[in-house]
């Protein structure tokens, strides 16, 4: 059983609330629509267990009144692409921290998070390989027609332009350039240039520069009010003949008009997406195989990737209830 040890919650000036002293049995939930990995969640159960924490499970649930009767009595929670809606947040008074154990937080209202002082927090680069090795390994697939008989291309010696030079973004990069590829990379946000130098690649500094010169193009923009619908039309049409767009970011960023009109008006643009987009039926009966989706979102499947982010995301909650430490909140 876990020790229950009082605890109290000071307010700063600015909202915030942080702990003056060390927690123990809270609650955990790990809910999860598409559950982990198994030995991940063993993993996590034991980190939280051994800090003196409960944890409940709610797994491969089907609808979401049963997310708002599981998080009744949490003080924790943990989810993967599990959305943690307004209401959800609203059904569990006691909650105090979200963790999404994985990199894009889209699923998770932080606004109405941060109105009730919870904390928001991802695990930033546990899955970055895993989504990494499978845009390098759609690259090939869309090079060799899907593997379907035929004649298709390599990809050594092409420009692979990675728009968003994150965790993601960089692996794909060394990924890219140990198997012969010219690397360019685009990240407005990434001031150090000495980032993209330490990894030979050249920095572009226009979104237009690198589309035009992209022979692969490899998307990863988080999914945001600024992102989303931000691929469209006149970036693709301007990629060079044969160009492919890879996404192992989020449908949402794509202006889908855009891009079945794109992709009908120019025959040698490829598509290949984790996970279909909306206009997944236009697209199959105007590109062929030219274009391909994952039936599920499969970047971060992995055992490897599902055990980094369960656990860093099971540590993540014992020090933020221990310490106060907030190092990966996303909602300040
Ligand atoms: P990250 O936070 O490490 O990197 C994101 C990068 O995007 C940052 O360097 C940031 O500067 C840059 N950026 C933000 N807005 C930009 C803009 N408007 N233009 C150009 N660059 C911009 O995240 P990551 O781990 O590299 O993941 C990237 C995205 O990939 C996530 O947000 C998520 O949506 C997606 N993702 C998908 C899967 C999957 O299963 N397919 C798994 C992990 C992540």
């Amino acid at each position: 059983m876990a020790t229950i040890v009082p605890y109290t919650f000071e307010k700063k000036e600015d909202s915030a609330v942080y702990f003056t002293s060390f927690v123990k049995g809270m609650k955990v939930l790990i809910a999860t629509e598409k559950p982990f990995a198994a030995a991940a969640v063993d993993g996590i159960v034991e980190i939280l267990e051994s800090a003196g924490h409960t944890v409940a499970r709610l797994e491969k649930y089907k609808e979401k009144s049963e997310l708002l009767d599981a998080v009744a009595d949490i003080d924790a929670l943990i989810v993967r692409s599990d959305k943690v809606t307004a209401d959800v947040i609203a059904a569990a008074p006691n909650l105090k921290i979200v963790v999404r154990a994985g990199a894009g937080y889209d699923n998770v209202d932080c606004a109405a998070a941060k109105a009730r002082d919870i904390v928001v927090m991802n695990t930033p680069g546990q899955n970055s390989n895993a989504v990494a090795e499978l845009a390098l390994a759609m690259m090939i697939f869309m090079s060799r027609n899907c593997f379907t008989p035929g004649t298709g291309g390599e990809i050594k010696g092409k420009t692979l332009a990675i728009h968003a030079y994150g965790n993601v973004g960089r692996l794909v990069g060394q990924k890219g350039k140990a198997l012969g590829m010219n690397v360019i990379a685009y990240d407005p946000f990434v001031a150090d240039d000495s980032v993209f130098e330490a990894d030979g690649v050249e920095k572009i500094t226009t979104i237009e520069e690198l589309y035009r010169r992209a022979d692969f193009l490899s998307l990863h923009i988080p999914a945001t009010p600024q992102t989303k619908g931000s691929i469209g039309y006149d970036l693709i049409t301007s990629m060079p003949k044969g160009a492919t767009l890879v996404n192992t970011a989020r449908k949402e960023v794509i202006d889908e008009a855009g891009l079945c009109k794109a992709l009908a008006e120019r025959d040698d643009i490829k598509y290949v997406s984790d996970v279909a987009p909306d206009c997944c039926a236009d697209l199959c009966n105007c590109a062929g195989k030219r274009y391909f989706a994952t039936p599920k979102k499969m970047g971060a499947e992995t055992a490897e990737a599902n055990i980094n982010a369960g656990l860093a995301a099971a540590r993540q909650i014992v020090d933020f209830f221990a310490t106060g430490n907030r190092r990966f909140q996303v909602n300040k």
